[in-house]
């Protein structure tokens, strides 16, 4: 890990993309000052506000990743408290204790199969804040002829664990998970930035190392954003009137920066970070403060279509109707 921090060079390239920077402006709150600590084996203060968002890494040049660094801190130092709590009552699906939760209805999933080409990573966004999306997961999939269905049985990816500070409730959720996926030979896809990042990179991270390391880099090939089936599908349709259409915004979440390079020019996209739900700083009311950073991509826009759960909820936490706050399946 010190080697790969040893990388940086200290441009700044990521500086201005960093959230927390944005915010308080300093540079002690930006990627490149926490690099310089974590080399120095320093455990500093604005380690803590860095949430996790990925938006560095994905900018840098020599691909130095803070928040690679700061899981392996989070998981030695390890302080939470509410492992059991959390295990016990709410690991299936937090968004239940949600007061507004949706439901979905039973026949708008269509199980999985051993040899389904594609299996739906069922997110508690798909179970309880967004479940409209499953009906409309049909639609692509069958336009595009592609055989899928949902793995039913998989949990929370954990990512709330992570905020908490509580990797090893985090691995005991990613090794449900893998049990469940394993059972499945086809591709992944999800439907959440925040999943697609977890199942993705953090799982293998966590896991280095270990004998599961391998095959949690063999699940990590298997996951893929469900965004290309999305622009897939709006190449095989006639929805440029509604994804055109006056006031609708396209949010891309902070870990799907990956996927820039296919939507640009495709859709109305705006690209910056909701804040994250991190607990920590909610308290702290950062993110309430950070709406300054992003509010100026909201004026005049009546919808705001999001990928991500922690982005929606984050949104509709903090903003009043206009915008109506939409998943990218909901609007087509
Ligand atoms: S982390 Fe990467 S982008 Fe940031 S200062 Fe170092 S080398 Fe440059
Ligand atoms: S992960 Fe996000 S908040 Fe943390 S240092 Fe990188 S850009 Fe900043």
């Amino acid at each position: 890990m010190k080697f790969f921090l040893d990388l940086c060079t200290k441009c700044g390239k990521c500086v201005p993309y960093c959230p927390s920077f944005q915010l308080f402006k300093s540079e002690y709150h930006s990627p490149r000052a926490r690099v310089f600590f974590a080399k120095k084996e320093v455990r500093a203060k604005n380690f803590d506000t860095c949430l996790l968002c990925g938006r560095c890494e994905s900018v840098c040049p020599n691909e130095v990743s803070f928040p690679s660094f700061y899981i392996k801190l989070i998981e030695k130092e390890d302080t939470s408290r509410v492992k059991d709590f959390l295990i016990k009552r709410v690991s299936q699906n937090p968004l239940e204790l949600l007061p507004k939760k949706k439901t979905y209805q039973k026949d708008w999933i269509r199980p999985a199969l051993p040899d389904s080409e594609v299996v739906v990573f069922f997110s508690c966004g798909l179970k309880s804040v967004y479940p409209e999306v499953l009906k409309k997961l049909k639609k692509v999939f069958d336009t595009l002829e592609v055989d899928w269905g949902v793995a039913e049985e998989v949990v929370c990816c954990g990512a709330y664990m992570l905020n908490l500070g509580d990797v090893s409730a985090l691995k005991q959720q990613a090794l449900k998970n893998l049990e469940v996926l394993e059972k499945f030979q086809g591709k992944v896809a999800v439907f959440c930035a925040t999943c697609y990042w977890i199942l993705k990179k953090v799982y293998p991270l966590i896991f280095e190392g270990t004998e599961f390391e391998s095959r949690f880099k063999s699940l990590s090939q298997r996951i893929i954003s469900g965004v290309s089936y999305f622009l897939n599908f709006l190449e095989k349709t006639e929805l440029e009137p509604i994804i055109n259409r006056k006031g609708l915004i396209f949010h891309l979440p902070c870990h799907l920066t990956e996927e820039t390079k296919f939507v640009k020019n495709k859709l109305s996209i705006k690209e910056f970070c909701c804040g994250s739900p991190k607990l920590s700083l909610l308290l702290k009311g950062f993110q309430l403060n950070f709406k300054r950073v992003w509010q100026k991509y909201l004026i005049g826009v009546e919808t705001l279509a999001t990928f991500c759960t922690g982005c929606y909820l984050n949104f509709k936490f903090l903003t009043k109707h206009p915008p109506e706050i939409k998943h990218w399946l909901e609007v087509i």
